[in-house]
Formats: C-alpha cells, sequence, structure tokens
C-alpha cells in the first residue's frame, strides 16, 4: 500500500523553491535536483502522461459562465481580488511583523492521478485525516483546488467550503504547466491559460463558503506572459516561502523539519492534502502545529495573514 501510493506525480513539484528562493534554499537543491531527477526518470510520472483532449479543451464546467471570469462589481469583494487588466500581483510571504503564518495545502489532480484513481492504483488523493486534524483543532486554513479534484471529491469539497475556518483558492483546473518547462508537466498552450483558471473559479464557484480570488501557480513555475494571461481575471497570484516537502517524502519527520527550521512571521507554508503522493503529511501536521505554538506562532487563513 505504502509502495503503491508512493507515485512519483508532477503535482508534487510545489515541493521546491521558486525563483529566488532558491538562493534562500540552497542546501536543499539538491534534493529537489534529485526529486525532479527521480521523476524525470520514471514513466509513471504525470508529466509523462500526454492530457486527454477533453482536460485540454476550453469546454466549460457545466453551468459556468464566462460571467464569473471577473467579479462584478457589486458581488461582495473577495480577498485576493484585484484589478483587472493589470498583470496580477505575487506574493510570497506576509507581513514580518507579528506572529501570523498560513498553512495551505494544494489538492491536485492530473490526469495521470485520475487514471491511477479509476485503475485502482491509488485509493485517494484526499487525505481526510488531515480534514480531521485541522477540524479537530480548529486550524484556519487555505486550500488551493484544482477543478478535477474538485469535481473528483465534491464531498469533500462541501466539507471544507461548510467550515468557516476554511477558505479555498484555485490551483488551475487541471495542473498543467503554465511555462514551457515546468518539471514534467505537460505544458497548458498560452491560449488556455486564462480559461483554464477562469473555469476552475466557475467550478468552485457553487460550492460557496469562504471563496477567494487567490491563484497558484502549478508546480508555482510562471512566467510574465503567464501573468499577463491572468490580468483579465482580477486576482493575486501565491506562491510560498516555506517548502514542507511532503511529496515524495519518506517519513513524516523531515516535514515536520523542514517546516520548522523556516518558518517566520509571515510565512506562507506550502503542503499537500493528495494523500496518494504525499502520505506522510498527516502524520507531520501534529508535531508541525505544536512546533508553530511553540516558537508563538499563529496559523491563520491567507486573508487574514495577507489583510484581504
Ligand atoms: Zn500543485
Amino acid at each position: 500500500m505504502i509502495a503503491a501510493s508512493r507515485t512519483h506525480s508532477a503535482d508534487a513539484h510545489e515541493g521546491r523553491a521558486p525563483g529566488t528562493l532558491l538562493r534562500v534554499f540552497a542546501p536543499r537543491i539538491a534534493v529537489y535536483l534529485s526529486l525532479a531527477a527521480l521523476c524525470l526518470g520514471l514513466s509513471a510520472c504525470a508529466g509523462k502522461e500526454p492530457a486527454h483532449s477533453a482536460a485540454q479543451g476550453a469546454a466549460p464546467a457545466p453551468g459556468a459562465s464566462s460571467s464569473s471570469a471577473a467579479p462584478s462589481p457589486s458581488a461582495t469583494r473577495q480577498p485576493g481580488t484585484a484589478a483587472t487588466g493589470v498583470k496580477p500581483e505575487v506574493v510570497k510571504h506576509g507581513p514580518r511583523t507579528g506572529n501570523k503564518v498560513a498553512l495551505t495545502f494544494d489538492a491536485d489532480m492530473t490526469d495521470f492521478m485520475q487514471k491511477q484513481l479509476a485503475e485502482g492504483k491509488i485509493a485517494s488523493y484526499a487525505n481526510l485525516k488531515i480534514l480531521d486534524l485541522l477540524e479537530k483543532e480548529k486550524i484556519p486554513t487555505t486550500f488551493f483546488l484544482t477543478g478535477q479534484w474538485v469535481e473528483q471529491y465534491p464531498d469533500v469539497t462541501r466539507r471544507i467550503t461548510g467550515n468557516p475556518i476554511f477558505e479555498v483558492a484555485n490551483h488551475s483546473y487541471e495542473h498543467m504547466g503554465f511555462v514551457p518547462k515546468c518539471y514534467t508537466l505537460p505544458q497548458l498552450s498560452p491560449q488556455l491559460m486564462t480559461t483554464d483558471v477562469s473555469r476552475t473559479f466557475d467550478v468552485i464557484k457553487p460550492y460557496g463558503g469562504r471563496q477567494t480570488r487567490y491563484f497558484r501557480f502549478p508546480g508555482g513555475c510562471y512566467d510574465q506572459a503567464a501573468l499577463q494571461a491572468l490580468a483579465p481575471l482580477g486576482l493575486t497570484v501565491i506562491e510560498w516561502d516555506v517548502v514542507s516537502g511532503d511529496p515524495f517524502a519518506t517519513a513524516y519527520k523531515p516535514i515536520v523539519n523542514a517546516v520548522l527550521s523556516t518558518v517566520q512571521a509571515g510565512s506562507i507554508v506550502v503542503l499537500h492534502i493528495t494523500e496518494g503522493n504525499a502520505q506522510y503529511t498527516d502524520e507531520a501536521m501534529p508535531e508541525i502545529l505544536a512546533g508553530l505554538k511553540q516558537k508563538g506562532l499563529q496559523p491563520v487563513t491567507l486573508s487574514e495573514l495577507l489583510g484581504g
């Protein structure tokens, strides 16, 4: 079960430090590179799998409407809402003053992951033990959902949006790369970028709860063209400054150590709720929460960290 679920999926690439953060996390570069190399060497990587045509198409989800691509002026302002027509801001952390940090969980769902589920090779990409803990401990959390994950797990999505301590954000529709070489992720056509992200907001919107206009690129990979593609959508791009390394982890302790050794006031921590390829995250969470408490750091939602 453990071996079978250790799938090398390109969704795991939030486990690396993006852009200039590589300098900050220099000691870990070798680890990230080896993980990427591992993925590159395996045909089972999500990125090696051709995307099926339906997922690549721009067909909207049932009930979707292009009108929701940008919030209407009369709509309640959602956290992360930005002016349309300008390249979105990219946020890697919040204020370094105070004691707030944001725990963020990505819910990836590539075509390959869907295939793994359909073929019974992976039992679940929804780690309910994490939700159990966050609910029990009442930990405010932000979930970055892909459209395909929401469609795979509507009940879990409802469980998240139905809880006022949780907020939801956008992690693209099918977790494809927004730049030519985002590890092994298949590349999303530049012409489909705006539609992909808009469609995901449309998929999440009916679930209600605490919706936001925060967006995280798959793998954290973006360039100026990708940012420009999102300009019409009025959103804020969220990256991170603390890498948990939970995908590919072979034990829970390294996840705990990775978070607690780098977290500070204002940090945005990236974790995954995709049990099938991040199976130790739930085991790491109690010690992460205890460690944050010991450091005097308080988990809050992204919107609270960033002041909406
Ligand atoms: Zn992801």
